[in-house]
C-alpha cells in the first residue's frame, strides 16, 4: 500500500460515519417483524405442552399436572416454531429483546 492510499484511507475514514451503530448513544430500532423475546398469556395457556415439543433448544419446560409453563431465555434461538404451534395463541414474539441476565 502506497502512502498516498494509506493517508487517504485515514482521511476518507475521519470525515464518513461510522458503518457501524454508535450504541448506547443512539438506540437501536426495532422493526415489528424483529425476534426479540417469547412472551406467554399465561392465563390463555391450556399446558399441552405442544410448545415443549416443538422446541428445538428444549428452552420450554411445560408441566400440565403442576399448571407450570418455563422458559430459559438463555436457550431460546428466537426460531418462533412454539409460537406457530401454540393452539390457543397464547404464545408471542415480541420485537424488544429480554431483559439481560447474569444468571440461568
Ligand atoms: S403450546 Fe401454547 S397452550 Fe400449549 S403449553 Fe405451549 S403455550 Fe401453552
Ligand atoms: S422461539 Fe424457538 S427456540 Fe425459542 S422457545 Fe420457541 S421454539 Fe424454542
Amino acid at each position: 500500500m502506497s502512502i498516498f492510499t494509506f493517508w487517504k484511507t485515514i482521511l476518507k475514514s475521519l470525515i464518513s460515519k461510522p458503518a457501524t451503530l454508535m450504541y448506547p448513544f443512539i438506540p437501536r430500532k426495532f422493526y415489528p417483524n424483529t425476534r426479540g423475546s417469547i412472551k406467554n398469556k399465561i392465563e390463555a395457556c391450556i399446558y399441552c405442552g405442544l410448545c415443549q415439543r416443538k422446541c428445538p433448544t428444549t428452552a420450554i419446560v411445560v408441566s400440565k399436572p403442576d399448571k407450570k409453563w418455563q422458559i430459559d431465555i438463555m436457550r431460546c434461538v428466537t426460531c418462533n416454531a412454539c409460537v406457530d404451534v401454540c393452539p390457543t395463541k397464547c404464545l408471542s414474539m415480541e420485537n424488544q429483546y429480554s431483559t439481560p441476565v447474569a444468571k440461568e
